[in-house]
């Protein structure tokens, strides 16, 4: 449809992109780099774990369930 980035009013802070990630959240290294195609794919250098960044949905409220 539109070419480029949306307007920054229209995306409201809530993005299906990412802030890239600063360790890999398996051993805790620094030396992550994007694997494959698909956005949100990283690649440990370290423990050579490839994993994904998944973008689950909002949670305003609180889920009863959960906190305890
Ligand atoms: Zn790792």
């Amino acid at each position: 449809m539109s070419a480029g980035a949306p307007p920054a009013a229209q995306t409201r802070g809530v993005t299906p992109r990412h802030a890239p990630p600063f360790h890999c959240p398996f051993c805790g290294e620094e030396d992550i780099r994007p694997y494959g195609e698909d956005a949100g794919q990283w690649r440990c250098g370290s423990c050579i774990r490839v994993w994904k960044l998944n973008f689950v949905g909002l949670a305003p409220t609180p889920d009863p369930e959960v906190v305890r």
